[in-house]
């Protein structure tokens, strides 16, 4: 395909000054040779070629600028098939509408997959990123809601919270940030539940703990599982995650009150993942295990709580995949996932 091409009559311009000099343009080998008023050569690869505007030339644009307008656009194209090369020029000219589409698709898949993999990542990192203060300020926003909403004062006896608490502290005595963690009874109008807040504050329904009352360890595997999720920061990333796909990212970063507003219903409605669920699970049974407990007394809690009906829904619902996490706590979840 180098057979040697017949000249082409061009006008060339330096693309500084608007002097036009007359020249003629030759392809051999894949190279454009101008010879005349101006001397040049230029590899094919090196060239773009556009259309005028004006009168529906050709222009052949050289990498520095300067440039041949072509009148004859036939001969051109005919020149460009001679010597093999129409491929790389005219049908790029004539598919560009195809590359915009395609750079269109390139976008939008690349959008996708910053949304499916790369904003997760940054909730979690922004997530870690939360100071502590800010915990704190959620936290309290959503205990006064709680109260407002579906809280009144426990009414376990002092004696009852007592024991509890205490068997609570041992359970999270090894954990770093241990003095974090606190357990507040709350009689609910939502049956038997526990719910762990962003500030570290883990409350604890009067209705789960009767449920309970007379298997501390199950319960201890419950508030393990709450831990867990604390841990993790499965409800920061959340609400971080909520936040950055509703595009209220900036409110995020300009104005903590906005977040602040998002989470009590957040939590309310909240569900969590299957691997958020499975996850908490792992760390309940480790902890569970270091408290010298067994970790298929979180399991039995679970099934009574299923087997509680209607009052155990809430529960159910905001922590799910039951019957998964049942038999995984049964076999043994350090055989499945080892840490
Ligand atoms: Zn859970």
């Amino acid at each position: 395909m180098d057979t040697t091409a017949e000249p082409l009559a061009a006008a060339y311009f330096d693309g500084i000054t608007s002097r036009r000099h007359r020249v003629t343009l030759q392809v051999d080998n894949g190279i454009a040779s101008i010879h005349g008023d101006v001397e040049r050569q230029c590899p094919l690869a090196g060239l773009r070629v556009s259309e005028a505007s004006r009168h529906g030339a050709r222009i052949v644009t050289f990498p520095d600028g300067a440039y041949l307008e072509i009148e004859d656009r036939m001969a051109f194209a005919a020149l460009l098939a001679r010597t093999g090369h129409r491929g790389t020029l005219v049908a790029r000219l004539q598919q560009s509408w195809r590359a915009t589409l395609l750079a269109a698709a390139g976008m939008t898949i690349i959008m996708l997959l910053l949304w499916r993999f790369a904003l997760p990542l940054l909730a979690d990192a922004v997530a870690a990123a939360v100071p502590a203060s800010v915990e704190q300020a959620l936290g309290q926003r959503v205990l006064e809601q709680l109260d407002e909403r579906m809280f009144a004062p426990s009414t376990l006896n002092e004696a009852e919270q007592q024991r509890i608490a205490a068997q609570f502290t041992r359970l999270a005595a090894t954990l770093e940030g241990a003095q974090h963690y606190r357990l507040l009874f709350r009689k609910s109008r939502i049956g038997p539940n526990a719910l762990a807040l962003p500030s570290g504050q883990i409350v604890l329904t009067d209705e789960l703990a009767r449920l309970l009352v007379d298997d501390d360890e199950a319960l201890m595997g419950v508030l393990a599982h709450e831990l867990g999720h604390l841990q993790r920061r499965h409800l920061m990333r959340r609400v971080v995650h909520g936040a950055a796909t509703g595009a209220a990212t900036m409110a995020l970063f300009g104005d903590a009150s906005a977040m602040l507003a998002t989470v009590p219903a957040l939590l309310l409605d909240l569900k969590y993942s299957r691997d958020a669920e499975l996850e908490a699970d792992d760390f309940a049974a480790t902890l569970m295990a270091a408290a010298g407990l067994d970790r298929a007394r979180l399991a039995l809690a679970l099934e009574r709580l299923a087997g509680d009906g209607e009052q155990a829904h809430a529960y159910l619902s905001s922590h799910p995949a039951t019957a998964e996490r049942v038999a995984r706590l049964r076999d043994g979840v350090d055989k499945q996932r080892p840490k």
